[in-house]
């Protein structure tokens, strides 16, 4: 918990404990949509409305705590910002997977931005399909 209080500090946020439990619940997922979020954390909070969550998850991803990630067809689902990394996202289920990212997409990346004479600050790649289980599984 303590490690979300800094991170909120460093960001230039208010640690509040509606924050720290959001933050909480989208590291033990992983990846969470805006709504998975308010349904956990309305839990604890009963009190909180979807437009706070709301709110509040857009501010994290402002100030770089969260990141966005979109879903073809679906809503974004959001994670805690971390090192670069590719995601397996299934458009079928919505299931997003990290992968790590390779020495290749590195070169990729670097020599792309110099080419283009393009500043990179952030990147994100995703690739959009089927999972294994949805492929196994055509129709449901
Ligand atoms: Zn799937
Ligand atoms: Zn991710």
């Amino acid at each position: 918990m303590t490690k979300y209080v800094s991170l909120l500090k460093n960001s230039g946020l208010k640690s509040t404990f509606q924050r720290i439990h959001m933050l909480e619940n989208i590291a033990s997922c992983g990846h969470m949509s805006i709504d998975d979020i308010y349904e956990k954390v309305v839990k604890i909070h009963p009190s909180l409305s979807l437009a706070t969550v709301y709110k509040n998850i857009i501010l994290m991803v402002e100030k770089g705590v969260l990141t966005e990630v979109p879903i073809t067809g679906k809503k974004s689902k959001y994670e805690l910002s971390k090192e670069d990394h590719i995601h397996l996202i299934c458009i079928a289920c919505g299931k997003v997977e990290d992968k790590p990212h390779n020495l290749h997409i590195n070169t990729i990346c670097t020599s792309m931005s110099k080419e283009e004479n393009f500043v990179l600050n952030k990147q994100q790649i995703n690739l959009y399909g089927k999972c294994i289980t949805c492929h196994a599984t055509p129709n449901v």
